[in-house]
């Protein structure tokens, strides 16, 4: 997310913006980091002309990581009258495809059906996720207070606009992933690196872990075996498990992962143990059903609970030919099995 003022300043940024933008301007001479680049002085330029909102599809990285990423850029009038330039831009991922693409892979295989489908999901997903995204990206950038130091109380409230935004955009990603995989039959499956996939989850929890006060160094691994799945969804798979197990893991407590070859030959384990509030035997199987309620007591954190995490993580490693399972006793922590088949080698 960024603000930029009327000059085409950027005013206000968050984090992940900075981060692409380090990424963006490569070979771009702009210099200065508050002044936008070329690009986006393009899309102010139009904005300021007349046109409300700006989209654009692009690719840039550097070489390795190039990513596709699709952004809206909207001309705002600030209470004293002047314009300002408000933007954002998400990754785009293979289900969030445009149905342009969905269209040509459908000519090209038949499976018509299929595309429409896709399409379908990419577009909701992308009319859903944007909104949200603006929500977040302007709680995180206002809590960081760049205009002036705010009362506490809004910061905190700030916060929670942005908590719960974030688990309203999760719950619109498993909804849909629950959707597609309904009528899903195969995943992509390649050669996946644990300890690499590992340490991605890591990231993509170890905010909210800092923040609860739970100590995810077990996380690591020098563990350099491979496993064969669809990557993006056993990352998913992953970051799913460790943040259950931040999430149910009080302050002070450890979350770590253990693997192991699995006793059928050719399948490896992967133990997700946290020392949490653990799990009562009577609901290892229920809690992997979709909405599954959790008891309310049991409940530490009600504002970032669906109950459909374990479900589609379930329904990712069977369609990789594995599986999760839990073990688990109240005030015991748990341990989830993720096992998936060995990559040869
Ligand atoms: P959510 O966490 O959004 O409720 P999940 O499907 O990921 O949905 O989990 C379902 C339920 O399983 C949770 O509500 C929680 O009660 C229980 N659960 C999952 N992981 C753990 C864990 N590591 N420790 C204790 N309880 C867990």
């Amino acid at each position: 997310m960024y603000v930029a003022d009327g000059a085409g300043r950027l005013v206000m940024t968050n984090p992940a913006f900075d981060a692409l933008l380090a990424a963006r301007s490569q070979g771009d001479e702009s210099g200065a980091a508050d002044v936008a680049p070329a690009a986006l002085r393009k899309i102010f330029a139009r904005l300021a002309n007349g046109d409300e909102a700006v989209e654009c599809d692009e690719t840039f990285g550097t070489n390795g990581t190039r990513r596709r990423y699709r952004s809206s850029h909207y001309r705002v009038v600030e209470p004293d009258g002047a314009i300002a330039f408000a933007g954002q831009y998400f990754e785009l991922s293979a289900d969030a495809d445009g149905p342009e693409t969905v269209q040509r892979h459908a000519a090209v295989d038949h499976h018509a059906a299929a595309a429409a489908r896709n399409a379908f999901f990419g577009k909701m997903s992308h009319e859903m996720r944007t909104p949200l995204n603006a929500i977040i990206g302007f709680a995180e950038m206002s809590e960081s207070q760049p205009f002036g130091p705010l009362d506490s109380r809004y910061v905190a409230y700030l916060r929670n606009i942005g908590d719960a935004a974030r688990h309203l955009s999760n719950m619109v990603g498993d909804l849909l992933e629950l959707a597609r995989l309904s009528v899903e039959t195969k995943t992509e499956n390649e050669g996946a690196s644990i300890a690499g996939t590992l340490a991605a989850a890591r990231t993509a929890v170890a905010e909210l872990a800092a923040r609860r006060g739970v100590d995810l160094r077990g996380v690591e691994t020098p563990d350099t075996r491979r496993v064969i799945a669809d990557r993006e969804r056993f990352q998913r798979i992953c970051v799913n498990l460790l943040d259950n197990a931040v999430k149910y893991t009080e302050a002070g407590g450890r979350v770590g992962v253990e693997i192991a070859r699995a006793e059928p030959a050719g399948m490896i384990d992967m133990v997700f143990w946290d020392t949490g509030i653990g799990i009562a035997r009577n609901r290892h199987e229920r809690i992997f059903e979709s909405f599954h309620h959790v008891d309310p007591h049991t409940l530490l954190c009600p504002t970032e609970s669906a109950g459909l995490g374990l479900a589609v993580s379930r329904h990712l490693a069977r369609l990789m030919d594995g599986d999760i399972t839990v073990d688990s006793a109240p005030g015991e922590g748990a341990r989830f099995t993720l096992r998936l088949p060995a990559a040869p080698g």
